[in-house]
């Protein structure tokens, strides 16, 4: 051999996720792949070489791939964030949460205090109504930090916001607005909370403030930096950059060009870039086509097209079957809301299958996930394709026929099992109810019925980690403890298939990544302990390394 010098990275021990040679102790790179793994003494066949043993302690793994999240995951930190749960930012400050009403006042509060312009309205991130005790967070709390500055609070689902009485009379908000979405109280008044983006479109200063903080280099920057800390090397950003809009494919570029830029992308286009009609699907499809075939380097990549169809659970929004919903606000309309028609679906899902893409469409509730199968079924009798692995994305009561009709059509699965832990509880008590919620993230389902499937954490709803993802899928435990739905759990090496091999699967990246094995890429995730050597309940406490992204390690922390 010539070329670049043969490295061997020596490691305690390297967890290939290839079945038919699963372990090892070294690992050749040459340039950016994998030339062969085995022992140092296998790998000297290769020839002249020079070994590296700075992971000697450590253990080695393919880099995690992450098969949905938001690149806003590294913009929304320019904002507060008041959310329930503690959460840390990508320089590694913590903020604590907000457990009440009172407290996410007073945090607002004191960040209304520092700004300078009195026009500039306050945008924060991160409620979750649901947690707090009492009557719903609403308009009139936010008029307690101003009546005279626009205030704009996103959701932690990423589905909703709150705005205060000002961002309405502004917006023109009123009890007249016809938008589905716009919530009102018993007289009929808007009480401030916007459901789903046509609601919030219309509090237009806070939703843009948002949308130029994710179209930032920083927000790139940053959300790579988040995967990297968590071992994470390829993340995939799910339909929010509007590749569509000039400059955001050449930011792309310029970020993941740079050799520093520590992960790979991969970029969904939205079909909401434009709108909802066949026609406009189409040209998306156009555009998806073309970023494919021309504009594709090996740190950026696209093929695929996201859908939404329905909202959130926890925000009530999302499409759930009978009997709906256990206990949602006063004045909701029984089932949540469709973000497309469903009489839309079966052509829009055909102009992105015809063309070849990989359809991924945002499924929370059941009844949601069967429109999207019953369209895939339609396209592929028109059109029959093989192997397109279009992906129902959270899958989170996806029910046993569901997943049964998906392995007929070939379809993959992305399941939302941080939902477990982080509103697990609620989902029993309040939303679907404790038959539903334990076969809610249905791990163990999609195996025994052949349905390939990844896990994800959705970031930034909730935090980037695929070792704390693995852990909700193989533990099933609740913020309050308890095991919810014992028979979905599986097992640890299930779940690291989910987060690489099956991730990369669904991707269509599986020929580069998600394996260690001679010919991929050179990406691995190295960890202080061995997954398969802690007790299953501490897999979310293993600390990160860092990663190795072809070939050159990114240690975690790190600008
Ligand atoms: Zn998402």
């Amino acid at each position: 051999m010539s070329e670049a010098l043969l490295k061997i990275f020596t490691a305690k021990k390297i967890i290939t996720m290839n079945p038919a040679f699963p372990f090892a102790t070294a690992v050749a790179v040459q340039g950016e792949r994998i030339v062969g793994v085995g022992t140092t003494e296998d790998l000297a066949q290769w020839g002249d070489h020079e070994i590296d043993d700075q992971f000697k302690d450590h253990i080695l793994l393919p880099g995690f791939v992450e098969a949905h999240t938001h690149v806003m995951a590294g913009g929304v930190w320019e904002f507060p964030y008041v959310g329930f749960y503690d959460r840390v930012d990508p320089r590694g400050q913590t903020w604590s949460g907000c457990r009440d009403i009172d407290s996410v006042v007073e945090r607002l509060v004191e960040c209304e205090g520092s700004l300078e312009d009195p026009e500039q309205p306050l945008t924060a991130w991160g409620l979750d109504p649901i947690f707090l005790e009492g009557e719903r967070l609403v308009a009139k709390h936010l008029d307690r930090v101003s009546q005279t500055r626009p205030i704009f609070v996103f959701h932690a689902s990423g589905h909703l916001a709150t705005v205060n009485s000002e961002m309405m009379r502004r917006s023109g908000i009123d009890r007249h607005t016809p938008t589905p979405g716009v919530a009102k109280d018993a007289e009929g008044e808007p009480n401030g909370e916007l459901q789903e983006p046509p609601a919030m479109l219309l509090a237009q200063d806070g939703l843009s403030a948002i949308g130029v903080a994710i179209m930032s280099s920083n927000a790139k920057w940053n959300y790579a930096r988040e995967a990297r800390n968590c071992g994470v090397t390829t993340i995939t950003d799910l339909g929010t950059t509007r590749l569509a809009m000039e400059g955001q494919l050449e930011a792309w570029r310029d970020a993941t060009d740079d050799p520093s830029y520590p992960a790979r992308v991969v970029v969904a286009v939205g079909h909401f870039d434009v709108g909802g009609n066949p026609k406009e699907s189409n040209e998306m499809a156009l555009l998806a086509v073309r970023l494919r075939d021309e504009e594709e380097t090996a740190k950026l990549r696209f093929g695929i097209v996201k859908l939404v169809l329905d909202g959130s659970i926890q925000g009530f929004t999302a499409r759930v079957s009978w009997p709906h919903y256990v206990d949602p606000p006063a004045g909701h309309p029984g089932n949540g809301l469709w973000l497309i028609p469903p009489e839309q679906m079966a052509d829009i899902v055909s102009s992105y299958h015809d063309a070849g893409l990989t359809v991924h469409c945002h499924c929370n509730g059941d009844e949601a996930a069967q429109v999207f199968i019953d369209a895939v079924e339609t396209a592929l009798e028109k059109h029959p394709r093989w192997d397109h692995r279009h992906t129902v994305q959270h899958c989170q009561l996806t029910t046993a026929a569901q997943y049964k009709k998906m392995a007929a059509l070939g379809m993959n699965a992305n399941i939302f099992s941080n939902h477990i832990f982080h509103w697990g509880d609620q989902h029993a008590s309040v939303t679907v109810g404790e038959e539903r919620a334990a076969r809610m993230d249905a791990c163990a389902t999609a195996e025994r019925e052949g349905v390939r499937f990844s896990v994800h954490s959705d970031a930034p709803i909730t935090p980037m980690g695929h070792l704390h993802t693995a852990w909700c899928a193989v533990n099933r435990l609740t913020a309050s403890g308890r095991v919810l739905g014992p028979e979905e759990r599986i097992s640890v090496s299930k779940a690291l298939e989910a987060c690489t091999v099956d991730a990369a699967h669904q991707l269509k990246l599986d020929h580069d990544i998600g394996s260690l094995e001679s010919g991929k890429l050179a990406d691995f995730a190295v960890l202080e302990s061995d997954p398969y050597e802690v007790n299953p309940e501490e897999l979310k406490d293993i600390a990160v390394w860092g990663t190795v992204l072809g070939g050159v390690p990114h240690p975690a922390g790190s600008e």
